[in-house]
């Protein structure tokens, strides 16, 4: 809102005019030319300037017939393209939006970090992303995540940017409660969120029960050890209080077995997490498979016997191609 007020003003129009843009803006607008409250001139004169309005257009879309999932491949204008997911559950809707144009991280089973990273996405397009979804369903956002293509701790200051644009109650006014952030554990900038955002969930992608089995699927834990990630977790959860979520997708063969169910438990029992259990996505032209039922069940009830609280992800838009990356690998640009 400062920044627009400045180029306002810095246009010679009053500052209030400021607060009518960026109420259009949260409200989805595509174009200037639908701000039927802000003057003609003014519009006229942002164009003019090289201003524009940056929501990305739909590349390709997939729609589940099972259960309404909508998973779009975005374009933005210089023709870097990211991957948004919306999801329809009891609580409300929510949206998996991607914080950067591929991924640096290398976790070898993971569609979005196959060609490297192109570049990060900056705050307005991350909430561009929320806001073509939301005129593309018709239907409320009540929920974000950041669990798209790339690490968000690697793009901290566009992201905490986003983070305040979409709580600002001059715009969408989204409660920072009903927004989760998930990182593969960049350990340093953990503590400055827990800082910044205690209210934001955080979700760390642990995918492992030790540290051996860990640096074998993502790179990230030979920079950032695993006992070191778990201590930064635990002090998280005693900074803020709330309680940690760790993502673990279940590999078959790989991390899925009762000792590994025995060996995760053993770290997090008696403090704030939860384990969200993903029975993988399988992506094209990796070899990982996704963990058998029986298997599943088995580790989930190990947790539970332990004490750690647990939960299977509800697959959904398991007919189209959910896992994170595939849709932008499909449709490589020509
Ligand atoms: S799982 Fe997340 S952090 Fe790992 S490569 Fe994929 S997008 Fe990056």
């Amino acid at each position: 809102m400062a920044e627009l007020a400045d180029i306002v003003t810095g246009l010679g129009e009053k500052k209030f005019r400021a607060k009518q843009i960026f109420g259009w803006l949260a409200r989805g607008a595509a174009s200037f030319d639908e701000m039927n409250n802000v003057p003609l001139k003014l519009r006229e004169a942002l164009a003019s300037e090289g201003y524009y309005i940056g929501q990305p257009e739909v590349v390709t879309e997939q729609i589940s017939a099972a259960d309404g999932t909508r998973k779009c491949l975005y374009e933005f204008r210089d023709g870097a393209r990211v991957e948004s997911v919306f999801m329809k559950y009891s609580y409300g809707n929510s949206i998996c939006i991607s914080s950067q144009v591929g991924c640096l991280m290398g976790c070898t089973f993971c569609a979005s970090t196959m060609d490297g990273k192109m570049r990060d996405l900056t705050g307005g397009e991350m909430l561009g992303e929320v806001l073509r979804m939301k005129r593309l369903t018709g239907e409320d956002i009540n929920h974000v995540v950041i669990m798209g293509m790339g690490e968000p701790f690697d793009n901290y200051d566009e992201v905490a940017r986003f983070l305040r644009l979409i709580n600002d109650p001059a715009g969408v006014g989204l409660s920072l409660r009903n927004i989760t952030v998930s990182t593969c554990g960049i350990i340093p900038m953990i503590a400055r969120f827990a800082e910044d955002f205690p209210q934001v969930n955080l979700a760390v992608s642990l995918h492992a029960p030790d540290g051996d089995k860990r640096m074998r699927t993502m790179p990230v834990a030979r920079k950032y050890g695993y006992d070191e990630l778990i201590e930064a977790c635990r002090a998280y959860t005693e900074k803020t209080h709330r309680r940690i979520t760790f993502e673990y997708a279940l590999i078959r063969d790989v991390n899925d077995s009762e000792a590994d169910a025995r060996s995760l438990a053993h770290r997090l029992r008696g403090w704030l997490t939860h384990v969200n259990l993903i029975p993988l996505n399988e992506v094209k032209g990796r070899e990982y498979k996704t963990a058998e039922g029986a298997r599943v069940s088995a580790f989930r009830k190990v947790l539970e016997d332990s004490g750690v609280a647990v939960t299977v992800r509800r697959t959904l838009g398991s007919d189209i191609d959910a896992a994170c990356g595939q849709l932008r690998a499909d449709n490589k640009r020509g």
